[in-house]
């Protein structure tokens, strides 16, 4: 079975999400956490193999983005106070609207209700009309949601309203709270179930709160994004790396989101696992040096544009098209977006099926000069599974003006320059007698001012002869005349040129991403459906080989033993399985699990050391001494050298084990 001829398998066989999900949660993948108790909505344990699956997929991320880019790992924490939040914007702005029905309190998220309703509507239009829709397989969630939603009936609807309702879905990512309550009114949205009226979308903040230490006096939050904490270590950083930009920051670890209706599996969880990137760059050189080797790699786009006109038709060009035309805003950005698609590709996403989408207008953060989600197809429709924004130098500039410690880099200038500024000068022996312990703040928000600030305050006090303040953290207002300060426009040579960073973050939801590869991974043996295969590439498979014994005959377990050894010295996963099942069940069974080769012992091996290799998806065979086996089984999984180069020298053995 060739690549090939497993896409023709996938494409003859519907994809059943139902089939995959039981044999994920029965070889225990993952599964609901404390289901003992009835279970928590968005809460998922992973069990072995999704463990393992999961290690191998941070391996790889850590290799090809951290160590690829010498990028800086730091592992900061999940509890965050409360100020760090409030300063980035999460405090106020972290939301997704929700409304709720006035008479049960039923609680939904408004742009998925919009998104869900329409779509039904558009359904029962089709099937009015009589036209088959082209059908993903949908899962009982699905299915159970979309019979929950009354409005869906075979009615027909005018073509103009047909018109604006896939116009509305194209944009639907982009609405504000108030907009979705226009198009719940305008389309007589309500509860999908009852029809009853639902109140205006409020904004519901999707932070889990805390308090931090006995008293409950200083909050907390448990982080949504591990962002946060590289933005406040930017200083050390840039000092660990010798002052010199650009430069990148990462972070692996679990965030929080409290979503409001979670549901699609691992796909929106309360708890997930992000792998975050903070790329650290001058803002006026967005050049990348190594954007030439990626420039020719051809990405599938839907821009800004495409997605405004109310379509979903992607554009298919090279990264380095899409930045010379400025699609893409910049050569680092559009680096990050090619080395996210090498990622995804290599750790089994299927090409076909991911797209990068670019932020509409409104859905964009204000600071933010542009940004794109890699989406990956599912049967749930196109998720976002990784974000890639460039964010200008919004989060190191708030955070600074909110400590009153400078984030800047400083660069040598070689040939220095005439700058004409305003500064302030503090006559700093009248500040101690005057404010006592409250000076050095005092003296922190002066000496922070910006320009205009100070243009502003220097008018003030040539006109008033003194100037007042209400500094953060200070009780009283703050009143100084012109003995303490002076403010003065004034020219100077710099040999430095001082700026605060740009930010390009690409943030990967680790548990999207493995859902997703599951998704594509998966299909059915056409000659027998209820066989089912997960084709991982070999380097992310949880185990690497499966050691089949024969049979349990004695004879055999000292090969068995041998074998084992030499792979747990090699370190390469293995499993034994000396069960007295058919070799096929064995493999069968291991074909669920993903595990990509099998290593068969047999009494022949006994006698002169050779074994049988089997490949998961092609079940083709190829026999030779367990040494150039398991040789050829490092080649394929660790260097990516293909079934038929790394066994080329070991000789073609047929017997239709699959079958026994
Ligand atoms: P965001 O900060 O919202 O752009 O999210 C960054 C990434 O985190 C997304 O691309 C997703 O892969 C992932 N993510 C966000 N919310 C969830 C969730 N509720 N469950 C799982 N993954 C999520």
């Amino acid at each position: 079975m060739t690549v090939e001829d497993i896409q023709k398998a996938k494409a003859a066989i519907p994809f059943n999400r139902e089939q995959l999900e039981s044999v994920l949660r029965g070889r225990f993948f993952y599964g609901p956490s404390f289901d003992l108790y009835g279970g928590v909505a968005g809460l998922y344990d992973y069990g072995p193999p999704g463990c393992a699956f999961q290690a191998n997929i941070v391996d790889i991320w850590r290799k090809h983005f951290i160590l690829e880019e010498d990028m800086l790992e730091v592992d900061c924490t999940m509890l965050t106070p409360h100020d760090v939040l409030k300063t980035s914007g999460h405090v106020d702005k972290f939301s997704d609207w929700m409304c709720k029905d006035k008479k049960t309190g039923e609680i939904f998220r408004a742009d998925h209700l919009v998104e869900e309703v329409l779509e039904a509507r558009l359904k029962g239009d089709k099937e009015a009309r009589g036209v088959v829709s082209e059908e993903v397989e949908e899962s009982d969630d699905k299915k159970r949601r979309k019979k929950k939603v009354k409005q869906i009936k075979a009615v027909k609807l005018e073509d103009a309203v047909a018109k604006e309702y896939e116009e509305v879905l194209a944009k639907i990512d982009g609405y504000s709270g108030t907009e979705l309550g226009d198009l719940m009114e305008k389309y007589k949205i309500g509860n999908p179930v009852t029809g009853d009226e639902l109140e205006p979308p409020k904004a519901f903040n999707l932070m889990f709160e805390t308090a931090i230490g006995p008293s409950g006096a200083m909050r907390g939050f448990l982080r949504p994004e591990t962002a946060q904490g590289q933005f406040l270590n930017f200083n050390k950083l840039l000092e660990f790396n010798n002052g010199k930009t650009p430069f990148a920051s990462a972070s692996i670890g679990k965030s929080f989101r409290n979503e409001i209706s979670p549901r699609a599996g691992l796909l929106r969880v309360r708890e997930f696992l992000m792998a975050e990137i903070e790329h650290f760059l001058d803002p006026l050189d967005k050049s990348h040096p190594k954007f030439e080797e990626v420039k020719h790699i051809k990405l599938s786009f839907l821009p800004r544009e495409v997605q405004e006109a109310g379509s979903t038709e992607p554009v298919v060009k090279t990264i380095g098209e899409a930045v010379e035309s400025k699609m893409v805003d910049n050569e680092t950005l559009g680096y990050f977006i090619s080395r996210i698609y090498q990622f995804l590709t290599t750790i089994g996403v299927d090409e076909t099926k991911l797209r990068f989408r670019q932020h509409m207008g409104n859905e964009m953060a204000h600071y933010a000069t542009d940004c794109w989600d890699a989406e990956l197809k599912t049967s749930y429709g196109w998720i976002e599974c990784v974000g890639c924004a460039d964010r200008s130098a919004y989060d190191l500039t708030v955070h600074a003006n909110k400590t009153k410690e400078k984030l800047v880099v400083r660069q040598k200038l070689e040939t220095p320059v005439e700058v004409t500024q305003w500064e302030i000068d503090l006559t700093k022996k009248l500040f101690g007698p005057k404010f006592r312990k409250d000076a050095p703040k005092v003296e922190a928000f002066l000496l922070n001012l910006s320009q205009e600030e100070l243009e502003k305050n220097a008018a003030l006090l040539k006109s008033d002869g003194k100037l007042t303040f209400t500094v953060p953290e200070v009780e009283s207002e703050v009143e100084l005349d012109d003995k303490f300060i002076t403010i003065e426009k004034r020219t100077k040579v710099e040999h430095v040129r001082e700026y605060i960073p740009n930010v390009i973050e690409p943030s990967f939801g680790i548990g999207r991403i493995i859902y997703a590869v599951f998704e594509h991974s998966y299909w059915s043996r056409p000659e027998d459906t209820a066989r089912s295969v997960l084709s991982f590439p070999p380097l992310v498979a949880p185990t690497k080989v499966l050691l089949v014994p024969l049979s349990n005959h004695k004879d055999l377990a000292p090969v068995t033993a041998k074998i084992s050894k030499v792979l747990r010295k090699e370190k390469i996963p293995f499993k034994v399985d000396d069960s007295g099942v058919s070799i096929g069940k064995r493999y069968s069974r291991n074909d669920e699990l993903g595990t990509p080769f099998g290593v068969t012992i047999d009494f022949e091996s006994v006698k002169d050391g050779s074994v049988t290799l089997r490949e998961r998806d092609s079940t083709k065979q190829v026999r030779g001494s367990a040494e150039d086996i398991i040789k050829a089984i490092r080649e394929i999984t660790y260097n990516g050298v293909t079934w038929e180069e790394g066994t080329k020298n070991l000789e073609p053995f047929v017997t239709n084990i699959d079958s026994e």
